[in-house]
């Protein structure tokens, strides 16, 4: 095989380019979906490494040596997943030896992992497992410390090939102890020393609209680079900057920060891990703020965000899910001429809700949320997707309205988003006026 021609680089990188194969026929039947590509490409961004193909192969080893064959002729570092495991149709480790030109060659170490493990199982299953210990001559061994099958890396003319199992657990243990920080190194030896990423956090903002607020600072960028990111109804802007240490990179970053802010800072709510529930719960706390929720068409996914945040009860008092009429009157005092006159779904019901629970369970802040989630429910005024958010405190009740797009499951993580994200602004507000007193 001549694979030292297929092995050259066309046309010399500045940075180290790493693509992913997804390997499996379950993944192009649509049987499962592809998330250990995802994973890994979320994992290498961090890491600031490029990241420009992915391909989805069968598990049939001429096709699947022809796609490693493509992709080492265009990236620096191929990991493939998938395809490590005992039986006849995984054929990854086949496939790279042949790209390669080598052969399968048993590992001791993991031959003998395998014969341990397999004492019990009789002859059949330690013949069968004893197939994953044969990986391509000269690679080097990936430990797989939740299961059998091992992982490979190869080295060869410059090229690195990596192979995980699909099973995501082992795939991910062995990313992380294992192949992530090998890639980080390799890409620190090919630049600088460090990647360091700081992620700013928005919402109450489209992907769209955010990025035509810094479209100059997204153009002109190379060091740090601004790569904007759609998640489920907020927008994250991740700054990663190649420096000679952590303390150079974020000096980097602090004046690009800078200067998003300036743009965005409304709707930048936190930075990194931070979630919206955990910002909003730390202004509650730091307010010394108590927070009492009524729920109809969210049925109860506010609740469930909110609680997500270890130490909550500190401040959620109770989040109700009310979500007949009678439940609105009964539980929270809704007038029912209120809802008789406007309907549930209305911003005076909204209020009503909001004041209701505040009262209901004695807390300082109550917000509500009440909607048409759809399919069914909508009236010739009142579209599915139509939601109001409530907020009641001590000095007011307000309300906001929304149309919100989607299916049912949609509309109703949006209006938990939405209801969080007023909350998240009203104390906000709050607190930096508390500041300037
Ligand atoms: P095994 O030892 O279990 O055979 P393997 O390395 O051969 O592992 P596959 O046989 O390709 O991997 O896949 C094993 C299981 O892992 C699949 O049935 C699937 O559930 C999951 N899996 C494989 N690839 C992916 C992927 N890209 N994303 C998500 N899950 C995957
Ligand atoms: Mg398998």
């Amino acid at each position: 095989m001549g694979s030292v021609r297929v092995f050259q680089r066309e046309q010399p990188e500045e940075r180290m380019e790493v693509e992913l194969v997804s390997v499996g026929t379950e993944l192009l039947l649509g049987e499962i979906v592809d998330t250990n590509a995802v994973y890994l490409a979320e994992k290498l961004s961090e890491l600031g490494i490029n990241v420009h193909h992915k391909t989805t192969v069968g598990d049939n080893t001429e096709r699947l040596a022809a796609a490693l064959r493509i992709s080492l002729g265009r990236s620096d570092v191929v990991l493939a997943t998938g395809g490590l495991g005992p039986t006849e149709d995984d054929v990854t480790a086949a496939a790279v030896a042949h790209v390669v030109g080598g052969d399968l060659v048993e590992d001791e170490a993991t031959a003998e992992k395998i014969r341990s493990f397999a004492r019990q199982g009789g002859p059949e299953l330690l013949d069968s497992l004893l197939k994953q210990a044969r990986v391509p001559s000269r690679a080097t061994i990936v430990p797989n410390p939740v299961g059998t099958a091992p992982g490979f890396i190869l080295e060869q003319d410059g090229k690195t090939v990596i192979a995980l199992p699909g099973v995501p657990a082992e795939m991910k243990a062995m990313a992380e102890r294992t192949v992530l920080p090998h890639l980080a190194g390799l890409a620190a030896k090919e630049g600088s020393a460090t990647i360091f990423s700081r992620v700013l956090r928005l919402a109450g903002i489209g992907e769209s609209q955010a990025e035509a607020e810094i479209a100059d600072l997204v153009r002109g960028q190379q060091n740090p680079t601004i790569a904007p990111i759609a998640k489920r109804f907020e927008v994250h802007l991740r700054l990663t900057a190649r420096a000679a240490d952590k303390g150079a990179a974020q000096e980097m970053i602090a004046p690009v920060e800078r200067e998003i802010r300036k743009r965005l800072g409304d709707h930048i709510y936190g930075t990194d891990e931070e979630s919206l529930e955990m910002i909003v719960g730390r202004l509650l706390r730091e307010a010394g703020l108590t927070l009492g929720v009524a729920e109809s068409c969210t049925g109860g996914l506010i609740g469930h965000r909110l609680t997500n945040v270890p130490g909550s009860s500190d401040y959620l008092m109770a989040s109700l899910v009310t979500y007949s009429n009678e439940s609105k009157s009964d539980l929270l005092g809704v007038p029912s001429e209120t809802i008789r006159e406007h309907g549930a779904v209305s911003g005076e019901t909204a209020c009503a809700m909001a004041a209701g629970v505040r009262a209901a369970v004695g807390a300082d802040v109550g917000l509500s949320v009440t909607g048409i989630a759809g399919p069914g429910g909508a009236t010739p005024t009142k579209q599915v997707g139509l939601v109001y958010v409530g907020l009641a405190d001590e000095a007011e009740v307000s309300w906001e309205e929304h149309r919100l797009r989607g299916d049912r499951a949609m509309v109703k993580e949006r209006a938990a988003q939405m209801a969080l994200w007023l909350l998240c602004g009203a104390l906000r507000k709050r607190s930096g006026s508390e500041e300037r007193q």
